[in-house]
C-alpha cells in the first residue's frame, strides 16, 4: 500500500508518523536537522528557504514547547506564520475541521502543523488539501507525535553518536503516549537493538511486544545497564478510571530517583518530552542533574522541526 505520507516520488509530502517512514528518509532528516544547528547559534539566526510561503499553527489542544519551537522554526526560515488557538475560536461555533481548513486554504496557507486530539485528525487534512499544501502532525491523540519522535532521536545520536548496540529504556505511561509509539518507531527503524518499555500493566498497551520492545514491570530491571533513559508524563487528561493507586505510589515504583538511574550505565542520559511532573515521574535532583538531556532537546527540536518543513517545502 502506498504510504499517504509520500508523494509518486517516494519523497516526503506530509510528516504525520515515523511508522513505516524509511530509514533514508529519517536519517536525511537528522543530517538536515543538523546542518540547521549552526543557524540557530549565530547571531543573525535566519535563512531564506520558506520565504514567501505562509505556515499556519493549527493548534486544538493546548500546547506550550510544541507550538513556541514550530513558530521559531518556521521563521527562522523566513515563512510567515499564523498561530490559531483553536479551542477559543471556531470549533467552539461548530464549525468542522474541514470547513476551517477549506478557510484557511482560501487564505493561501501553503502548510499546516495540527496538533489535535482525535488520533488521524492530520491525516484527515492532508487527504484533504491541494498538492501543494503539507501537513505536519504535531501530535493527534495518542497515535503519534512524530517530530518529537525525531527530535528524541536526533538528541540521543547527538549524545551517543549510533544506534548500534544501544540500549533505550522508556518508562511510565506508554499507553497513552504519542511520543513513545513515535520513538518506538524511530528507534527501531534506524536499529537500537535493545528498546525497553518500563511500566505497570495498566500502563502499557497489551501486545507492546509487537513493536519491536522488551516489557518490564519492574524498574530496577529495566533500568539495567541501559544508555538512556526516556521518561513519560502520566496523561492523566487520557485516563478512563482509575489506573494507578496514586501519584506517590507511582513515584515510588516507576519515579526516577538517583538510587534508581546509578542501575543504568554510569554515562546513560536522561531525556523527558515535557511537561515534566516532578516527584511523580521524576527527581528534581535527576531533571536538574548532570544526567539530563531534557533542555537540549527543545533547543534540538526546533532544529529537527526546521528541517521538516524544509524538506517537504522543498518536495
Ligand atoms: N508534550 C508531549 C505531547 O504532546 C508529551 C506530553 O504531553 O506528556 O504528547
Amino acid at each position: 500500500m502506498r504510504n499517504p505520507q509520500l508523494n509518486g516520488d517516494g519523497k516526503l509530502q506530509h510528516l504525520l508518523t515515523i511508522e513505516g517512514l524509511p530509514r533514508e528518509i529519517l536519517v536525511h532528516i537528522l543530517d538536515t536537522a543538523a546542518s540547521f544547528i549552526g543557524v540557530t547559534e549565530r547571531e543573525v539566526k535566519k535563512v531564506p528557504l520558506l520565504r514567501g510561503k505562509s505556515v499556519f499553527n493549527l493548534f486544538f489542544e493546548p500546547s506550550t514547547r510544541t507550538r513556541t519551537t514550530f513558530e521559531i522554526a518556521a521563521k527562522r526560515l523566513s515563512a510567515d506564520v499564523i498561530n490559531l488557538n483553536i479551542t477559543v475560536s471556531s470549533s467552539t461555533k461548530g464549525e468542522t475541521l474541514l470547513d476551517t481548513v477549506d478557510n484557511l486554504c482560501a487564505m493561501h496557507a501553503d502548510m499546516f502543523v495540527v496538533r489535535h486530539s482525535s488520533s488521524g485528525a492530520a491525516h484527515l487534512i492532508a487527504s484533504h488539501v491541494a498538492p501543494h499544501v503539507h501537513v505536519i502532525n504535531a501530535g493527534d491523540g495518542r497515535h503519534a507525535h512524530p517530530t518529537q519522535g525525531l527530535l528524541d532521536i536526533y538528541t540521543i545520536r547527538h549524545y551517543k553518536k549510533d544506534f548500534t548496540g544501544l540500549s533505550v529504556a522508556i518508562v511510565g505511561d506508554v499507553l497513552h503516549s504519542r511520543v513513545a509509539r513515535s520513538l518506538i518507531h524511530g528507534l527501531t527503524t534506524l536499529g537500537a537493538p535493545d528498546v525497553r518499555v518500563i511500566g505497570p500493566r495498566t500502563l502499557l498497551p497489551t501486545g507492546v511486544e509487537q513493536l519491536g520492545v522488551s516489557v518490564h514491570h519492574d524498574m530496577r530491571e529495566g533500568l539495567a545497564g541501559c544508555d538512556v533513559v526516556v521518561m513519560l508524563r502520566l496523561q492523566n487528561e487520557r485516563m478512563k478510571g482509575p489506573l494507578l493507586p496514586s501519584a506517590q505510589e507511582f513515584f515510588k515504583s516507576y519515579g526516577l530517583t538517583p538510587q534508581k538511574l546509578v542501575l543504568a550505565k554510569p554515562d546513560a542520559i536522561v531525556m523527558h518530552p515535557g511537561p515534566m511532573n516532578r516527584g511523580v515521574e521524576i527527581d528534581s535532583s535527576v531533571a536538574d542533574g548532570p544526567h539530563s538531556v531534557i533542555l537540549p532537546q527543545v533547543t534540538f527540536g526546533i532544529a529537527v522541526r526546521m528541517a521538516v518543513m524544509s524538506i517537504l517545502a522543498g518536495n
